[in-house]
């Protein structure tokens, strides 16, 4: 079989992962860091470490980066951007939608095409199947370069916009974050009560895995932009988040991120929501000011 040669720019702990997997599948592999040291244990491995930027561009047409952001690929391409044409770049760095455009443009004009990716495990889950990365782009770079893809993760091909792989990484990390942190904040709230972690998980787990059902059950009402108040009602949301508060303050921990939440369901009483459902909030989620 014929596997692509390709050059990785970019070892951090993701980089290093991906290198190694595709080493492993027999790819002819070149590699280049800022920091020389990092690609070590790769050459170790079979990899080829290029001295310069411009030399790994040069050895390959398929070239993945992965970066802490769009800003070092500028700053790692700038320098070498006459040598991009032909190139087909992988930009497997998370940064927003707008940047990934951009990149896509800046790329374009010096010959070179861009695909976005936005991987969704960290670095473990390198290498499995059933780990899933977006993709955007063109569909004909996508489609050449599947294969080779899929022995990175699962591949979820997007659409031609450069931006989509970002956008649905983000969206996706805008649940990941605030949920996250609002699982910290209970756990704060539980410790202050002499209740440890391990007592908590459970619990935690069977809240937070409860709502996929509700995300179900809202979906066509969401998007019918119908906030019927038959099941819940906004002023029963407003009672019941005050009553969070007031937990979290009562134990003495920090109210900033319920708070927060309170806010949205206040602004959505003043509109005149009470007797709608909570998910007329996404209203005020729309229409800040
Ligand atoms: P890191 O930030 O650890 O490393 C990425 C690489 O970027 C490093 O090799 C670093 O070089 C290089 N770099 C940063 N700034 C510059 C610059 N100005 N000039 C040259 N090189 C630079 O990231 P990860 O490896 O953890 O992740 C890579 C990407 O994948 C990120 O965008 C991340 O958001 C995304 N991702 C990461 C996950 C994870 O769990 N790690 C999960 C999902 C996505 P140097 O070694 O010299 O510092």
């Amino acid at each position: 079989r014929n596997l692509a040669p390709l050059t990785i720019i970019g070892l951090g702990p993701m980089g290093r992962a991906m290198a190694g997997v595709l080493l492993e599948r027999g790819h002819a592999v070149t590699v280049w860091n800022r920091t020389a040291g990092k690609a070590e244990e790769l050459a170790a491995k079979g990899a080829v470490p290029a001295s310069t930027v411009a030399e790994a561009i040069a050895s390959n047409e398929l070239i993945l980066l992965s970066l802490t952001d769009y800003d070092a690929m500028y700053a790692i391409l700038e320098p070498v951007s006459e040598s991009l044409s032909g190139k087909i770049l992988v930009n497997l760095s998370s940064d927003t939608p707008e940047k990934a455009r951009e990149a896509a443009k800046w790329l374009s004009a010096r010959g070179a095409r861009q695909l976005t990716g936005g991987v969704q495990v960290p670095p473990s889950g390198i290498g499995k199947p059933e780990s899933s990365t977006f993709y955007s782009g063109p569909r004909e770079v996508f489609e050449a370069l599947k294969e080779t893809l899929e022995a990175l993760t699962g591949t979820d091909y997007r659409g031609d916009d450069p931006g989509l792989a970002a956008l649905y990484y983000q969206i996706g990390m805008d649940i990941f974050w605030t949920s996250m942190l609002s699982y910290l904040h209970a756990l704060a709230v539980a410790n202050a009560n002499g209740i440890s972690a391990e007592e908590f998980l459970p619990y935690a787990s069977e809240t937070m895995s409860s709502l996929p059902k509700f995300v179900e059950f809202y979906t066509p009402r969401l998007s019918a932009g119908e906030h019927p108040g038959d099941v819940d009602r906004l002023a029963m949301c407003y009672a019941s988040v005050d009553h969070v508060v007031h937990t979290a303050k009562a134990a003495g921990v920090d109210t900033s991120l319920p708070g927060a939440v309170l806010d949205a369901v206040k602004r959505g009483m003043t509109k005149g929501h009470a007797n709608d459902s909570f998910t007329s909030l996404i209203e005020i989620f729309k229409d800040p000011v």
